[in-house]
């Protein structure tokens, strides 16, 4: 059943928020009891203060679960029974999920109808989808001499450190938690100065759920504890998702410590193309809109740039724009609210100077202004440009806000050089009824998930996630994300 505004407005004052650091299954403040404010976008209220974690918690958190993954405490137990403790880790997340969906709209400004559909079930879907394969990766023997005998094993790489954005917290923290988990590594991570608060409760529900202390800790802080993980010598692996800016630092806090093991999750500029012979208009337009407006456009997968062709052009546009007028910004606790509030001032700043920019260089085709302005939140209209060509800002930069870029094609070569001409490779679509025609484009395109005919269909882990080019390396999700947080051996034994 489907809450009221008003159900959620009074679970939320009673819900209890967690806004110390989660250490070695404990609750920490910051050794020079530092906090900072955890502001909700939603109207500007303070929630709460939260532990401003420095080096001294990191090394804390590093010790605990470098002392956790030697203790064998989690890396040594049976398969099964990792998996056990994980299943009901993700039960306890779907039990807990009206609380985890609010703590997630209150720090966020997303609306309440995503956070309960798609971030909290996702979340605990990712978890026993990896909690399931635990008990099902195999090594190999190796088909070696006849005096050999060969084993190739998957070993756990020790302390892993996830640091993550606010666009997903929940999700994206989970996204490397499970699979790094499942394997048996012990974990420490850092969500995102603008939005701690699911992390914290969810590393709560995993204790409860019999996961030993110091295998998941949890530091909330700013850029710096990112760094000091980052450089740590003895973290083993980074796993991040976050700008393509802080990925490169990344990348070289790494080289510059002990080589440890870098997977960046990095930004986009993805395209959707939509050939002469699209199947529905309609549902192409929809999706369009949803793509770049679901979650205010704050998506790494966000399809900002529609390359459209121009014989249906005018026809389409008019269609986007009758579907971009149902996000107008809403209360995020409102259930029929599709747009909610930007993730803060910063970020609104951000998009509102793209869009001056835009509209200096294209030409504005609805939106470009704030919105709900007397609500004290961070909202911004649904808004599209048609871009005259590519080499403007708005058409190239990510800018992660509700801003679509058109751009427009006369030949399928055209639509394919515009998408595959920009540094980034996250994701794509094109719609053709034409079988052949998709797949030959789908296979041009250089991008992580091509979708035909769509755009963001589904949560299934079965698919990996992440980018070509400065999109980043890696892939989140799927059986392919084990290797991330696994070493191979091989162990050769003589026989004879
Ligand atoms: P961000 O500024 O790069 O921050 C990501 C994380 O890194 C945050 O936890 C941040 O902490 C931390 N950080 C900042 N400076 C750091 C440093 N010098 N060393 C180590 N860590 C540091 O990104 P964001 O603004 O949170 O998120 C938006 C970006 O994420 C977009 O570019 C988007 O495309 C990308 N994204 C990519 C994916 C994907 O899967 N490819 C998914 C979602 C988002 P503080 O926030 O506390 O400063
Ligand atoms: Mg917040």
């Amino acid at each position: 059943m489907r809450q009221t505004q008003e159900y959620w407005s009074n679970l939320a004052t009673h819900l209890e928020i967690m806004n110390r650091a989660f250490i070695d299954g404990r609750w920490h403040d910051a050794h020079d009891g530092a906090t900072f404010p955890c502001v909700s976008p939603i109207d500007g209220r303070e929630l709460t203060q939260v532990a401003r974690c420095g080096h001294p918690e990191v090394e804390l958190a590093v010790r605990s679960a470098r002392k956790c993954f030697e203790s064998g405490a989690w890396s040594a137990l049976e398969p099964r029974a990792r998996k056990r403790v994980l299943l009901r880790w993700a039960e306890l997340v779907s039990e807990h999920a009206d609380e985890l969906a609010l703590l997630e709209t209150l720090d966020t400004g997303k609306p309440i109808a995503d956070t309960t559909v798609t971030d909290i079930p996702s979340s605990a879907y990712c978890i026993s989808w990896f909690a399931e394969a635990i008990d099902k990766a195999a090594g190999e023997v190796a088909p070696t001499a006849q005096h050999l005998l060969g084993l190739v094993t998957h070993e756990p790489l020790g302390v892993v450190a996830a640091v993550v954005p606010w666009n997903f917290p929940a999700l994206i923290a989970v996204w490397k938690c499970a699979p790094a988990l499942t394997c048996g590594n012990s974990v420490v991570l850092k969500p995102s100065e603008k939005s701690p608060l699911s992390a914290l409760r969810l590393a709560q529900l995993a204790l409860e759920a019999g996961l030993p202390a110091g295998a998941l800790n949890v530091v909330p802080g700013f850029g710096d504890v990112g760094q000091a993980l980052a450089t740590h010598h003895d973290v083993d692996c980074i796993a991040f998702t976050g700008s393509t800016a802080v990925g490169r630092k990344i990348a070289r806090y790494a080289a510059e410590s002990n080589l440890k093991r870098v997977w960046l999750e990095l930004g986009g500029k993805s395209p959707q193309l939509v050939l002469p012979d699209c199947p529905d208009l309609d549902r192409a337009a929809q999706t369009v809109a949803r793509a770049i407006f679901y979650n205010t456009g704050q998506m790494c997968t966000a399809s900002s740039r529609l390359l459209i062709h121009r014989e249906i052009k005018h026809d389409f546009i008019e269609r986007v724009l009758a579907a971009a007028g149902s996000y107008a910004p809403g209360h995020p606790l409102s259930p029929e609210t599709k747009m909610g509030s930007m993730i803060d001032a910063s970020q609104v700043g951000r998009v509102l100077s793209y869009i001056e920019r835009g509209q200096m260089d294209a030409t504005l085709l609805t939106g470009g202004r704030r919105a709900l302005t007397k609500s004290g939140g961070e909202y911004v209209e649904p808004t599209v440009f048609d871009c005259p060509h590519p080499d403007i800002a708005i058409a190239r930069e990510e800018i992660f806000g509700p801003v679509l870029a058109v751009l427009t094609f006369d030949t399928i070569d055209e639509a394919v050089a515009l998408a595959n001409d920009s540094e980034y490779g996250l994701a794509a679509s094109v719609w053709s009824a034409n079988l052949t025609t998709a797949h030959t484009t789908a296979r041009r395109l250089r991008a992580g998930t091509v979708w035909v005919n769509g755009y963001e269909e589904t949560d299934d882990m079965n698919f990996p996630f992440g980018g070509f080019k400065e999109s980043g390396n890696g892939r989140d999700n799927s059986l392919h994300a084990l290797d991330k947080y696994t070493e191979l051996k091989s162990t050769i034994i003589r026989l004879t």
